[in-house]
């Protein structure tokens, strides 16, 4: 009872603050961690005191705001996490109505703000936040300035209708890079952009709506096809993905098709929605307290966490700039261990008032290392200054701005590592086998310094770095060998030239098509290159200019390193990024080539990017990330049907 009483407290605490603030100090993660033990508890002893969340929607309402009893209640979702537990919904759901013939939407779970809007005689009349079910807050003038909200539709009765108030990522960004106090995520943003008295601050967020639901109305709907399409008529922005399937397998597919696009999309989902088709079949089952019987969200891995910042290192990058990285309490975060985090530069760290010992929101984003978005609350830590001295050499450091530098760039042990490991990256170079340690042993033992030594390196040099046997040191040579075959686009990415990434590089080589080409464009050459601006075009251009950059290419090429290019063809696969996996009939290697013959380019490993994975007998894990992805697959035939190949 101590313990219920102590998590009802604590979970009451928290959705005040998420909820009324819009300021939560944990993430949904710990929040429902803490709720799914308070709703075992309460099952467990069989009592359920009466301010328990387990039992209400929402949280308080702010006193600033009128208020609105809805025409009709508005509910919370049943959740589940993992596929048992929605099969176990769908079982029940089967049992109740006693048939097996159900068909359901699936729909994104948008994680923003519930708006409930009211309409009478074709105009908006009010707009509420979701409040407590009951009751929600009037927050029309600050909706009214939502261009996806119709301020006229062409229904003319009585009408409420709901859907999700969110903020685009992108909009999140805009709005970040441009204020002293930046916002620590989309869902709180949107929810105090509304439930904010002063409409301009809701204008300047741009908010979307999108329109899920229809409440009370004039008209009955016999399904949610229905409504949807009369959302849609009635010019409401309805959900980017509504998909339909009858089975368990078929909603399964969804959700997993959904999860696939989760990254990519320019707003938060948390999870996705199912939802019985048939009025009929609604009114049946009904409401619990708290949500329909009809419907559950099923919520994929929580993505946001908050841990303990625990201190600050300084890591030095190939251009000389040192980078702060943070050292986390280590914490769980979508199956992995994550103990590092990035912090961007000295501005990002001071707007974000983050300290050591602050405790901070970390969200991961795609698959690179995570990110800091805030801290969860004030605390009085140490401030993070940048170092006096270069960590690794010892050098002077100069902040410039919001950025700290080691003074010592030709000299310093840590840029050249970083710059070797760069060029060796698989991405690049691509050589094999060594590794950020065997250039930081080679490096120490002095057989590397600048980048060319690399193709200078001797059997005997390798035989006296640590765990280098026979073996090892043969792969190690044939790869540095094979490596001097190497793509335009890869050379140029390899140089490590400021800013310019895989993209940028294969846009150069692309439009200069030799090295010889690059090294004498203008920056007025540069600057015609898409999303080419100053800086970029700028710091390409002064790369080539410099001395030790011409010697290092120089050196390259006489070493051996052969430099491609390879005009894009085009075919019927243009425009398709193709990976393949398990075993195929022919070479693997002439599976590469006939996907750049037509058109197409390879991947190596499967991503979002893909769009394709032709797969083979034996194939194993890709196979299963590209279904989990949603991402269309071919076997062995189709490939071949496709480019007309008859092996
Ligand atoms: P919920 O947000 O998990 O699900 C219900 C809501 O989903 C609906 O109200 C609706 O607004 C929304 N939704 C989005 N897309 C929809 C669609 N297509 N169709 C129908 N509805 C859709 O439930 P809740 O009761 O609003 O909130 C509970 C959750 O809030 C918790 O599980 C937790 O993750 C979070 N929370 C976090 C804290 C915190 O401190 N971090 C505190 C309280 C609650």
């Amino acid at each position: 009872m101590d313990r219920m009483t102590e998590l009802v407290e604590l979970l009451n605490d928290y959705a005040y603050r998420y909820y009324t603030l819009d300021e939560p100090i944990v993430s949904d993660k710990e929040y429902d961690a803490l709720y799914d033990e308070l709703v075992a508890l309460e099952k467990e002893i069989g009592k359920v005191l009466p301010n328990s969340p387990t039992h209400r929607v929402g949280g308080e309402l702010l006193k600033q705001f009128d208020s609105y009893t809805h025409k009709q209640r508005l509910y919370s979702l049943a959740k589940s996490q993992s596929f048992g537990e929605l099969e176990s919904w769908w079982t029940r759901c089967q049992n109740s109505l006693n048939t097996q013939d159900i068909l359901c939407s699936v729909e994104y779970k948008y994680d923003g703000l519930t708006v409930n809007l009211s309409y009478n005689n074709g105009e908006l009349v009010r707009a509420t936040t979701r409040g407590n079910g009951v009751t929600g807050e009037i927050v029309t003038s600050g909706a009214k300035t939502i261009r996806t909200i119709p301020l006229t539709i062409p229904f003319k009765g009585e009408i409420e209708v709901q859907g999700e108030c969110i903020m685009r990522l992108s909009e999140l960004e805009k709005y970040n890079a441009t204020h002293d106090v930046p916002l620590k995520n989309a869902r709180n943003a949107a929810a105090g952009a509304l439930r904010n008295l002063d409409p301009k601050v809701t204008a300047e967020r741009h908010l979307d709506f999108m329109a899920y639901s229809v409440g009370y109305s004039d008209i009955i709907f016999n399904s949610q096809k229905e409504m949807v399409d009369f959302l849609a008529q009635n010019k409401f922005r309805i959900g980017d993905f509504v998909k339909y399937s009858d089975n368990i397998a078929g909603i399964q597919d969804l959700i997993n098709e959904i999860e696939g696009q989760k990254s990519s999309l320019d707003y938060l989902i948390d999870g996705a929605v199912v939802k019985i088709n048939e009025q009929n079949y609604r009114n049946e089952l009904g409401f619990t307290e708290k949500s329909p019987r009809w419907a559950i969200a099923y919520k994929y891995e929580a993505e946001e966490v908050t841990t303990i910042l625990k201190d600050v290192v300084w890591q030095v990058s190939r251009t000389g700039k040192l980078n702060p990285l943070a050292v986390l309490e280590p914490v769980e975060l979508c199956g992995a261990t994550i103990s590092r985090a990035t912090l961007n530069n000295l501005d990002d760290i001071a707007k974000k008032g983050i300290k050591i010992g602050s405790r901070v929101f970390i969200r991961r984003s795609n698959d690179v290392i995570p990110e800091i978005l805030g801290v969860a609350e004030d605390n009085d830590g140490k401030q993070i200054l940048p170092p006096d001295k270069c960590p690794y050499c010892g050098g002077d450091v100069e902040v410039n701005g919001a950025f700290v530098y080691c003074t010592n760039k030709e000299n310093c042990g840590a840029v050249h590592m970083s710059r070797l490991d760069h060029f060796a990256s698989k991405e690049a170079m691509n050589v094999e086998g060594l590794s950020e340690k065997t250039i930081l042993q080679l490096y120490n033992l002095g057989f590397i310094k600048d980048i060319d030594d690399i193709y200078d390196l001797t059997a005997e040099q390798l035989a006296q770095a640590e765990g280098f046997k026979d073996k090892k040191i043969s792969n190690i040579l044939a790869a540095i060998e094979s490596s001097k075959n190497v793509s335009l686009a890869s050379f140029i990415y390899s140089l490590g030239i400021a800013n310019i990434g895989k993209k940028s590089a294969k846009q150069l080589a692309d439009k200069f098509k030799n090295i010889q080409n690059l090294q004498s464009a203008s920056v007025e050459d540069l600057l015609s290159l898409d999303d080419f601006g100053e800086i970029m075009a700028l710091g390409v251009y002064n790369y080539f200019q410099n001395e030790n950059n011409i010697k290092l290419i120089e050196n390259l090429l006489k070493k051996g390193v052969k430099i491609e290019f390879e005009e894009q063809k085009e075919g019927v696969l243009t425009g398709f990024n193709i990976c393949l996996t398990g075993s195929i009939s022919i070479p693997r290697s002439k599976a590469k080539q006939l996907i750049l013959d037509n058109g197409g380019s390879v991947s190596d490993s499967v991503s979002k990017n893909v769009n394709i994975v032709v797969y083979g007998e034996d194939a194993g894990s890709k196979l299963e990330k590209a279904k989990k992805l949603g991402i269309e697959l071919w076997t062995e035939k189709q490939f071949f049907e496709k480019i007309n190949f008859e092996g």
